[in-house]
């Protein structure tokens, strides 16, 4: 019988071993007082959230955080005592989800923390929240003031909700304004901390911050990329390892003449006699249809550039220099570099995007197959 991944060449390979080593690192590096909420939203950025939750849990992350409820039902069905947390908005309409399934939702209004307290008391139950700050993204969250601390004060004497813990999000614009932004998050939880409003968490640090800014670690760290083994940061440097790479395998080979196209509109011609070689995967597997003309696979360790429109399902690779290619001849789409490959960080740039692009992108349709060392 043959396992589902193998009923298709084109295949997600997810290192779970690389994972864990990536947490591993990460936990050393902020040390025992630190929490590490784990953000697995978009799917694990293509790894595949429900996989992939376990190998997290064992290697001691504290919490595990989606952007939506859609995500949070999904690991819930799996896990449903381990900690989900909500980063994103969730309606009032939805908010009786959160209180069944014990989700931990991100809040900004009394109204909605009233809500969730008349749901939880109606099930006996209590439910947990962060409170959002908005210190200059203007995302989610309501900025500092003496409202917002008086609305805060007011959520604490709900009593079937748990306050366990405040937040922010950092815009990244430079050194100045990451400070400001981290100040006005301290100063605002001092205040709220001199009337009586206690937080057992406090958090403001993604990835490049988690690394690039150790003293905003607080007491948790929300790390995404870095889990995968996304190397985006400017100052620090920890050693994590690309957990994800993108294989295939040749479909077809074709002798191009000199002159002729390939490919839609022909926007590639042959300027010498060349072999070609057809590829199963395309942009609806999440490869970026502008690498055409940019992007390269690895066959046989050499190079073969991407050429023509980038299909649906398929695409062309010019394989004329390399020796050996046959059909099931196996390639690298992304790899971690060491072969030659083109890592995610290199498709980013080719692509005019960022890393977690690339990765959520990467489509429900290749089939993911996960490898331990
Ligand atoms: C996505 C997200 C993160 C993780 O971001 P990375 O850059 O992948 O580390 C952290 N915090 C919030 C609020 C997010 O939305």
């Amino acid at each position: 019988m043959m396992t589902k991944e193998d009923l298709r060449d084109t295949q997600i390979l997810v290192n779970l071993s690389a994972i864990k080593k990536n947490v591993k690192l990460i936990k050393e590096f902020t040390g025992p007082e630190v929490a590490v909420m784990a953000v697995i939203k978009a799917n694990g950025y293509g790894c595949g959230a429900a996989a992939i939750a376990p190998t997290l849990i064992e290697s001691g992350v504290n919490c595990l955080a989606v952007a939506t409820l859609t995500e949070a039902l999904e690991l819930k069905e799996v896990n449903p005592s381990y900690p989900v947390f909500i980063l994103g908005y969730t309606p009032d309409r939805l908010l009786h989800y959160i209180v069944e399934k014990d989700i931990i939702q991100t809040v900004f209004s009394l109204e909605q923390v009233k809500l969730l307290n008349d749901i939880a008391a109606e099930h006996q139950k209590t439910v947990k929240v962060h409170i959002k700050v908005d210190t200059g993204f203007h995302r989610l969250g309501k900025e500092p003031s003496p409202e917002y601390a008086e609305e805060i004060c007011q959520m604490f004497k709900m009593e079937n909700v748990q306050i366990e813990g405040i937040f922010s999000h950092l815009a990244l614009v430079n050194d100045e304004e990451n400070e400001k932004q981290f100040t006005l998050f301290c100063d605002f939880i001092k205040d709220l901390e001199n009337k009586g409003c206690h937080f057992k968490y406090k958090h403001i640090a993604d990835s490049i911050a988690t690394i690039d800014y150790p003293h905003y670690h607080m007491n948790m760290v929300r790390p995404g990329a870095l889990l995968y083994g996304m190397r985006g940061f400017h100052k620090g440097f920890i050693p994590v390892e690309q957990a994800i790479s993108f294989v295939t395998a040749v479909s077809q080979l074709h002798e191009v003449k000199k002159g002729e196209g390939i490919g839609y509109d022909y926007l590639w011609t042959a300027e010498r006699d060349s072999l070609v070689a057809t590829m199963p995967f395309g942009y609806a597997d999440g490869y970026p249809r502008n690498l055409r003309d940019k992007g390269y696979i690895i066959i046989n360790g050499k190079k073969a550039p991407v050429i023509g429109v980038i299909c649906m399902d398929q695409c062309m690779v010019d394989v004329t220099d390399i020796p050996d290619v046959t059909v099931g001849t196996q390639a690298v789409i992304y790899g971690n570099g060491d072969d030659g490959s083109m890592t995610i960080d290199e498709a980013s740039k080719l692509a005019g995007t960022n890393k977690n692009d690339i990765l959520c992108r990467l489509s429900a349709r290749p089939p993911r197959k996960y490898i331990t060392e």
